[in-house]
């Protein structure tokens, strides 16, 4: 079964992470984190309307200049979620322009800044009009366990990673939904219509038992059924996807904790695993992961696939000695990125 989402990781295991995420005929995109954007094109950075950024280390956050750049001129909303302080690094990256003559443009960030410990999160927006200053800034009680974006194709939850620093892992998960087996539909000797939506609706939102059906046969007549009965004739379950995004943090028991829930049964993660483990001292000292800590964590979390990125340069010669590492404790597919030509054209 084909995934609704599409995913790009354009910069390889050694270049600066940048996750993006589409969906076939949908007018807009994710992106994830703000490394080197230079291997997309301006069209496909045009797209994005919701950031996802990680933390705020440089690696993960100076693309987001060239992706301003690209925005000026754009009527757009664009929606930017991280960790605490999240909208400070917005508004310094801001200001560090003159915006003289944008006062009659229509764009403008919405900064949300999740607090995970606090259960609080912060939304701050800029706007062209307003020269990018910070504006309505509302601070609201928020459980971290509940989606932070859901479009009702799929939803999007986060988890705190302590990189000694917060910093933000992410899932995707597509929603339920069903295929309508339309050959069952005119076995049955029925008319489709309206009563689809319906059935459908019913199903997906567990009210079938209480849902009752008025269905026109082609003979003329009615049908009274119980959206129950007929649900599992003429709606077929599709598979739901899982994508899931971590980087950076230190290889400890929390960040694991942490993790396990988040990618639980993932059909694709993109992880972070700067290290091997003869180099943990490095990986505890720069507070990121290893190999085999990856490995375990997607082992246990029976994630199918796993693309590891943000290999530390000390590996540049020999990139396979992490795969090697990854395949002795996980047994699902490792997915080697390798890293595009530069695409962007100012
Ligand atoms: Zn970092
Ligand atoms: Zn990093």
């Amino acid at each position: 079964m084909r995934m609704l989402l599409r995913t790009e990781f354009p910069n390889g295991p050694f270049g600066d992470p940048s996750l993006y995420i589409w969906q076939i005929d949908a007018p807009r995109a994710l992106l994830f984190d703000a490394g080197d954007l230079s291997r997309f094109t301006t069209r496909q950075l045009l797209k994005v309307d919701h950031l996802f950024i990680s933390h705020c280390h440089i690696d993960h956050f100076f693309g987001f200049d060239l992706f301003l750049r690209l925005h000026i001129g754009s009527e757009k909303n664009i929606t930017v979620f991280g960790p605490p302080s999240t909208s400070e690094h917005v508004a310094g990256k801001l200001r560090g322009y003159t915006w003289n003559l944008i006062h009659d443009q229509n764009l403008s960030f919405d900064v949300i800044d999740l607090d995970h410990l606090n259960q609080s999160r912060l939304t701050t927006r800029f706007h062209a009009k307003a020269g990018f200053e910070a504006t309505d800034s509302r601070q609201e009680s928020w459980n971290p366990s509940d989606p932070i974006f859901d479009n009702g194709l799929y939803r999007i939850r986060s988890a705190l990673l302590d990189h000694r620093t917060p910093c933000l892992a992410y899932s995707i998960e597509e929603r339920p939904s069903v295929r309508v087996l339309k050959s069952v539909i005119d076995d049955l000797g029925l008319q489709a219509g309206p009563w689809l939506e319906v059935l459908k609706t019913a199903y997906l939102s567990g009210m079938a038992e209480e849902t009752v059906l008025q269905i026109p046969r082609r003979n003329g007549e009615t049908w009274v059924i119980e959206a129950n009965q007929l649900a599992t004739q003429v709606l077929e379950p599709r598979q739901r996807h899982k994508l899931a995004y971590a980087t950076d943090g230190a290889a400890s028991r929390p960040n694991r904790e942490s993790l396990l829930q988040l990618v639980e049964s993932a059909d694709l993660f993109f992880c972070e695993t700067c290290f091997l483990n003869d180099d943990s001292d490095l990986a505890r000292r720069t507070q990121h992961f290893t190999a085999t800590f990856v490995a375990e964590l997607a082992r246990d979390a029976r994630v199918k696939r796993l693309a590891p990125f943000h290999f530390s340069k000390r590996y540049l010669k020999r990139p396979e000695v992490i795969l090697k590492e990854l395949s002795t404790r996980f047994p699902g597919e490792i997915l080697p990125l390798v890293q595009e030509p530069r695409q962007l054209r100012l």
